[in-house]
């Protein structure tokens, strides 16, 4: 037996009772004639004390001996500590060692194993195993386990069946490059990683599974903006028989669950934005409404005037920061060039003070009189002490600049409050997407997305008009998940191919096997996946995903530690029948 007990559980009840522990050595103190040792392991701490009076002199010239992180075992007997230490659950006792087995020297760790750390990003990740013996990581691990757990009790409670769908498949497009698995047995032919489970769930539906979910790892090939991960862990979800509403009160019903279980937190009925609202009122689809802030449009308020700058624009907009009137005027111009960087890539920013006297003072008053600048508050929703700033330009552009303003703002005023949770629905998204590079329209979900009813014909006519039965969760200013109701028929499914450019033969040839599940009885039927990482992140009051999952890859999708991706050898390629032409 290694071990009586682990380094968490001894306190004031176990006095003289005789224990063996086994774990990591965090640290020691030497005094000479006595030692103590705190020895770690996934539960606690525990102090051990090596006394030479209690003990013996070898047992305490080799806990004098002992390095960091080496892997001991001791036997010895729990006895009261002289000085307590309330911050910890193991703070009124301590081990009087009289046995000490060393399972396994260490070699001194590449940076320091305590919460904070003095190893950088990259050594972390090289020495991950390290990194996850320090409590932030190993925390953030087990909270993620604690989420997935409560999901799969929701989900299995609500009658849905966890499936395993293959990773070795065939392109499901969601709008990013697949990574590919050449086949050793199929000379030139490759599979394509999921990007999700997409087809399969929906063919679990045809198969009559009629709930299902899965947590699984998805693949997308894209350039890793900040903090996105090559794979990612979804909770996949797909139902049959249901309409939108159904949808939305399921997986309103498991979010509600994680934020009762996991964090304690009840929350009302999930507001619910339609998309062209949620672009109109905050400029984005994700928008964070912990906050207020919400946009005015001033095209009616400020157009006919002589400043040419709003009258050229395709949108006047703008927002009223609470309290910005206190800003200083350097501290106005350090707000403008941070809008005029590349980054978010506005031409300038007009702003109007709301005095405490109830007058304004803006930079463009040569055009704009006290009556107009009290709309421009009216509209932003500015109040006395508030500061108004106003964007304009060609309308999308224009939206995510202010967007990004507002968060900004919102971040430097404390608003995003990490312990508060605001979720709401997004629904009624655009069905296609206009790629300004190619002129091409795609799907602005996936192909896979049954249009509005009654609105197919407008896809030839009007194809941006277009709306989907297609919904996002949003959970402070995140995406957390998103899907649809589904195509369930061939003929409207072939069409909306047609209207992504695919031909009839490359439609049969990649979508084929879904289009004739379709024609053996295909039930209605719709889902969501969410982003289990992000979500976990959020819950876990952080911003970024790396630390809940155990082994992450780096900005260029490298995993530091095991060191891949690899070249593979001459004799493996030729297996694979592949021959590299590397450009560099
Ligand atoms: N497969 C979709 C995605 O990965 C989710 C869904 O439509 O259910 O975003």
């Amino acid at each position: 037996m290694y071990r009586s007990h682990n380094c968490g559980e001894l306190n004031a009840s176990h006095i003289n009772t005789e224990v063996t522990l086994a774990g990591w050595v965090q640290k020691s103190r030497d005094k000479g004639f006595i030692v103590w040792v705190d020895l770690r392991d996934r539960y606690g701490i525990t102090q051990l004390v090596f006394d030479e009076e209690r003990t013996s002199k070898e047992l305490i010239e080799r806990a004098q001996n002992l390095g960091r992180e080496f892997v001991i075992q001791v036997k010895g007997k729990v006895i009261e500590r002289a000085s307590k230490n309330p911050n910890m659950p193991t703070g009124d006792i301590e081990i009087l060692v009289s046995e000490l087995n060393i399972l396994n020297e260490a070699k001194l760790p590449p940076f320091t194993i305590e919460d904070k750390t003095d190893g950088g990003e990259d050594i972390r990740m090289k020495y991950r195993y390290l990194d996850i013996r320090r409590n932030p990581v190993k925390n953030s691990l087990i909270f993620r386990a604690k989420v997935t757990q409560e999901v799969r009790n929701y989900l299995s409670n609500e009658g849905f069946i966890e499936v395993e769908t293959p990773y070795l498949i065939k392109s499901t497009p969601e709008g990013a490059r697949d990574f590919v698995v050449p086949s050793r047995m199929n000379e030139g032919q490759f599979y394509a990683l999921p990007q999700s489970p997409q087809t399969f769930k929906q063919l679990l539906m045809v198969g009559g599974m009629d709930k299902y979910f899965q947590i699984v790892k998805c693949f997308r090939d894209e350039d890793l903006r900040a903090d996105r991960q090559p794979e990612f862990t979804q909770i996949d979800c797909e139902m049959a028989f249901i309409e939108q509403e159904d949808i939305l009160n399921a997986f309103e019903g498991l979010t509600r669950h994680l934020l009762k279980e996991v964090n304690g937190v009840e929350v009302d009925k999930f507001p619910r934005l339609l998309y062209d609202d949620a672009m109109r009122l905050y400029g984005n689809d994700k928008p964070d409404i912990r906050f207020g802030m919400q946009f005015g449009e001033l095209n009616a308020v400020t157009q006919h005037k002589d400043f040419g700058v709003f009258n050229n624009a395709e949108l006047v907009v703008g927002i009223a920061v609470p309290g910005g009137n206190s800003y200083t005027r350097k501290e106005i111009d350090k707000l403008i060039d941070w809008v005029k960087r590349p980054q978010v890539g506005a031409l300038g920013m007009i702003y109007s003070r709301c005095n405490d006297d109830g007058t304004y003072k803006s930079s463009v008053d040569k055009f704009y009189n006290q009556d107009d600048l009290a709309k421009w508050a009216e509209i932003t929703g500015a109040k006395t002490g508030d500061l108004v700033c106003v964007l304009s330009g060609e309308t999308n552009k224009v939206r995510a600049q202010l967007s990004a303003l507002r968060m900004e703002l919102a971040e430097r005023l404390g608003l995003r409050n990490p312990k508060i949770f605001a979720p709401l629905w997004v629904i009624d998204f655009p069905l296609l997407e206009l790629d300004e590079e190619t002129g091409h329209y795609h799907a602005m979900h996936h192909p896979f997305t049954s249009p509005k009813p009654g609105q197919i014909e407008l896809l030839d006519s009007k194809p941006s008009e277009v709306k989907a039965n297609a919904y996002d969760l949003v959970l402070n200013g995140n995406e957390i998940g998103g899907g649809s109701i589904r195509i369930h028929d061939k003929t409207t499914q072939a069409i909306m191919l047609k209207h992504l450019g695919f031909t009839e033969e490359e439609a049969k040839a990649q979508f084929g096997f879904l289009m004739d599940a379709f024609e053996y009885g295909a039930p209605p039927h719709g889902g969501l996946a969410f982003g289990l990482d992000r979500l976990v992140a959020i819950l876990g009051g952080q911003e970024t995903i790396r630390d809940f999952i155990a082994f992450p890859k780096n900005n260029s999708g490298r995993d530091v530690m095991i060191d891949a991706p690899a070249p593979i050898d001459d004799e493996q390629l030729n297996e694979l029948s592949l021959k590299l032409n590397l450009k560099s």
